[in-house]
């Protein structure tokens, strides 16, 4: 057998840990649910259907991604969540409520990096807990309690343009669990950092994760980055865009960058590739179709 025809599992085969870690998900209460969420942009050119009919369901502290190629309305997606946008047709539900707008009840981290230069990275935490009037006290202590979380305590009182990229976005994460979501959504949030300072930042957010009851619906491109987070992955296919698969992943936790060659991790990459690169599945619109590594 030669290396290219290495045997993989099925990635549809679950260990006994993966079988009673999922089906422990999902006896427990669902936070969100999308029932029939489409969106529809009119332009000169005619009507985009960017989502079309999205429905799924997300259990309590959950890690959920979304993955797709590029233009298949991931951004639209997690906008709609947030309340940033407004559906065409459909509804979300958080905890029971419609959403009809932003709430306190759904943190946003973004690709780009979203901190106020001029406030120190303690003050950019604290921002959102004196505008829902908490005392400056209290809410420089809980500041300093979510920066040790995610090991920043002792750049409290640096700026945002004197941390790395990493750091930032570590910023971002602490900033937006300081108001103690249920969800906290998060677009490409490493998309813009390097390859070795992407993979620290997967490791920790795990690690938070683990620490914080926090149910997370995460946004990438990157077929790995989907994986080694993830207990389920919502595949959209695009134009429009859709759900084609949702997968289980089959790889245990504890997670660990060992797995990355796992046999159960690349079964999972390749089924993701396939209904990727699938052109069936995807754009009817060829000329259209684009590389799922452009953001
Ligand atoms: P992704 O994040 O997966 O790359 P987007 O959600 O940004 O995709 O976009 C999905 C589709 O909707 C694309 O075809 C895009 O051009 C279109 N679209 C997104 N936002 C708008 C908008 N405000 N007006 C018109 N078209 C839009
Ligand atoms: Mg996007």
């Amino acid at each position: 057998m030669s290396n290219d025809q290495l045997e993989l599992p099925s990635y549809l085969h679950h260990t006994d840990e993966v079988k009673h870690r999922l089906a422990e998900i999902r006896e427990r209460p669902t936070v969100m649910s999308l029932s029939g969420l489409t969106r529809r942009f009119e332009s000169a050119e005619g009507s985009i259907t960017a989502l079309d009919a999205i429905d799924f369901e997300v259990r309590a502290r959950e890690f959920i991604s979304v993955i797709g190629p590029s233009g298949c309305g991931k951004s639209t997606l997690i906008r709609l969540v947030a309340g940033l946008d407004t559906p065409t047709a459909g509804e979300i539900w958080v905890d029971n409520q419609p959403v009809s707008g932003p709430g306190a009840d759904r943190g946003m981290v973004f690709q780009s990096y979203t901190l106020f230069p001029w406030l120190s990275v303690k003050r950019n935490v604290m921002f959102g807990l004196r505008m829902k009037g908490m005392a400056r006290s209290a809410a420089q202590k809980k500041a300093l309690e979510w920066l040790d979380l995610v090991g920043l305590a002792d750049f409290a009182d640096h700026y945002p343009a004197q941390l790395s990229g990493g750091m930032k976005q570590r910023v971002a994460i602490a900033r937006a669990l300081a108001n103690e979501p249920r969800i906290l959504l998060m677009d490409e949030p490493f998309g813009a950092l390097d390859a070795q300072t992407r993979c620290s930042m997967q490791s920790h957010l795990l690690k938070i994760w683990d620490a914080v009851d926090i149910t997370i619906l995460f946004i990438t491109h990157d077929l790995e980055e989907a994986i080694y987070l993830s207990d389920r992955i919502v595949v959209l296919g695009a134009h429009p865009g859709r759900v084609v698969e949702v997968i289980e992943v089959p790889v245990a936790r504890a997670r660990h960058p060992d797995q990355f060659l796992s046999g159960h991790f690349l079964a999972t990459k390749k089924r993701l590739e396939s209904l990727i690169y699938d052109p069936e599945t995807h754009s009817k619109r060829r000329s259209e179709r684009m590389s799922p590594v452009a953001a």
